[in-house]
């Protein structure tokens, strides 16, 4: 795998999809009748991922393009780790990805043809029942550099292979004391070939099959056999399946029945993530973080509670495009495209998140001001708000300082002038410490004729800070995420350590006495704001009674534009 310098403009391949290219072809040559039958097939045995978005992505997005279908199929093969949960979890998030499969498809609805299509198998003299162990078939199958040997079973006679595979499925044996191979060659150079497993016995209980089965079919021999079924024409997978795309095409054609076209493509990989479900699982029962849906997950559920849009994650998976080769794509792309649509579609808002007193002298004790407020200045359709202003508000602790550091400056300190949005210049005259000597109160004095955030007499205010009114505001917590692992590349562990030890131990900053403007008062969860000056922010669904929680999506420094620029 190549790790991709961000700087290297090859990192993203764009438009060019060799993809549709080979589907052109197709249709050139009429090999499908012109129809694009492509299906996405997650095991259910964890939540989909960011790389799952981009094969969902590619696989719905060319059957639109060439007006076909998409099936979705659940690939449960392996009745051990699949469960009810994460079938529910993986359609709900197709359909919040923005996508509607034609057809529900699962393998296990296949298990009696595939039976047969074994047993077929069987009769041709293509499949054999093999009683070696595991360990043995292990030590049998030989090296990349060595062929492997003939196991003393493999020249059982049809009868006696139909025979031992119909006890295997009545429940005779038990687990791992048979199972069915497919006679290929034990010395083919692609270890693939070389008799694969097509079967083994599993006395366990299956989510949807129950306990009718014990015997279940290997990946390798369910999933050409599955497409086939369902009469897809592409059947798009990751590069690694590529070494095994000879083993599809053996069974389809020994099969002799519709025969799709394996095409594979590089898996996505982001810098500072972990896909692998098994690694994510374990993240999620070890309570390193508080569930699939963690707003630090690459997870789907994850990624929406974040609040993350379906939209930018499209646009991603656009961008990223397709390739033939590994690489690794920077992770500021996909906040890059998350800003990119929050920006036209968050309304702005005044949030601060740790409070400092300002009062403002000079203003009329009990006055309250509704002021004009832009909700959106990349979408007038998104109209104004009134926000209150009275004599004491709340401003960042960070906008101010006793002594500032530079002449570049601009925020408040004593003696200076500064801009609060939609309101008033005000400029700072004292402060009160309390006896640990921290500034608990700024006071200052406002200008009146700066009313709206400006005046015509040419005066400079460099510095702009947004403020709540402390008697109107709402208090509020909110939760700023930092990515969940320290390391760019999370899946090289340590020394004697496994990739846990990577995990940034400063990837949640829970902030509870935040204060925000009264007109997010009622927000609901999954409502998305751009808390101005802070970043993206959406209401967490912990939200409750009244009490708001709120998730930073993003910040609003876009490294990636940073990075563009400088090429
Ligand atoms: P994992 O290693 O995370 O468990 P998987 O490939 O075993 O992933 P599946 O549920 O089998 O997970 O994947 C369903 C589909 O999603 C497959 O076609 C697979 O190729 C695709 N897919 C999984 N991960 C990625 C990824 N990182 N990039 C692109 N496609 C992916
Ligand atoms: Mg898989």
């Amino acid at each position: 795998m190549t790790h991709v310098n961000p700087n290297e403009k090859e990192t993203i391949e764009t438009g060019s999809n060799f993809i549709k290219k080979i589907i052109d072809e197709h249709n050139r040559t009429g090999r499908f009748g012109g129809k694009v039958i492509t299906r996405f097939p997650p095991e259910p045995n964890g939540y989909l991922h960011i790389g799952h978005a981009k094969s969902i992505c590619l696989n719905f997005g060319l059957a639109q393009e060439y007006g076909g279908k998409t099936n979705l199929r659940f690939d449960d093969t392996n009745p051990v780790k699949e469960e009810d949960e994460y079938v529910e979890a993986i359609k709900e998030d197709i359909h919040w990805l923005g996508f509607e499969p034609d057809n529900e498809f699962y393998a296990s609805d296949y298990f009696e043809k595939l039976y047969e299509f074994a047993v077929k198998l069987i009769k041709k003299g293509k499949a054999y029942v093999d009683d070696l162990s595991a360990d043995e078939i292990r030590a049998y199958r030989g090296t990349l550099t060595e062929p492997g040997k003939n196991s003393p079973y493999r020249n059982r006679s049809v009868e006696e292979n139909l025979d031992l595979f119909a006890r295997m499925r009545d429940g005779e044996f038990p687990n791992g004391a048979k199972v069915l191979r497919a006679k290929i060659d034990m010395a083919s150079p692609n270890l693939n070939l070389r008799d694969p497993v097509m079967y083994r016995i599993l006395h366990a209980h299956h989510h949807r099959t129950g306990d009718q089965w014990c015997i279940y079919p290997m990946y390798d021999f369910a999933h050409g056999q599955s497409d086939s079924i369902e009469g897809i024409t592409h059947s798009i997978c990751t590069l690694e399946f590529e070494d095994h795309r000879p083993l599809y095409d053996w069974f389809l054609d020994e099969l002799e029945i519709h025969h799709p076209q394996q095409i594979e493509f590089a898996r996505l990989n982001l810098t500072y993530t972990l896909m692998s479900k098994r690694k994510l699982l374990k993240l999620v029962q070890e309570g390193y973080v508080r569930g699939w849906d963690d707003p630090r997950m690459p997870t789907l559920a994850g990624l929406r509670r974040r609040g993350y849009t379906p939209e930018a994650i499209r646009d991603f998976a656009e961008r990223v495009g397709v390739a033939k080769k590994d690489s690794t794509v920077d992770i500021a792309l996909l906040e890059h495209c998350l800003r990119d649509d929050l920006n036209k579609r968050s309304p702005r808002v005044m949030a601060v998140l740790r409070p400092l007193k300002l009062v403002i002298d000079n203003y009329p004790e009990g006055q309250v001001e509704m002021l004009d407020a832009v909700n959106n200045p990349e979408d007038e359709s998104a109209g104004t708000r009134q926000v209150p202003f009275s004599r004491e508000l709340f401003i960042e602790q960070t906008d101010f300082v006793e002594v500032p550091p530079n002449r570049k400056y601009f925020r408040l300190a004593p003696g200076k002038e500064v801009r609060l949005k939609h309101a008033y210049y005000v400029t700072c005259t004292d402060v009160v410490k309390d006896a640990a000597g921290n500034v608990v109160e700024v006071h200052c004095t406002y200008d009146p004729a700066s009313r709206g955030g400006w005046t015509n007499d040419g005066r400079k205010v460099k510095g702009t800070l947004h403020w709540v009114s402390a008697a109107h505001a709402i208090p509020a917590e909110v939760r700023l995420y930092d990515h969940l692992f320290s390391s760019p590349t999370p899946e090289i562990a340590p020394e004697g350590k496994d990739f846990t030890a990577n995990l940034n131990p400063n990837s949640l900053e829970v902030l509870e006495n935040c204060m925000v403007e009264p007109s997010l008062a009622n927000a609901t969860p999954g409502t998305r704001y751009q808390f101005l000056r802070h970043g993206y922010f959406v209401v967490d669904p912990d939200t409750e009674n009244g009490k708001l929680v709120f998730n930073r999506t993003v910040s609003l420094k876009d490294t990636w534009a940073k990075i563009q620029r400088k090429k």
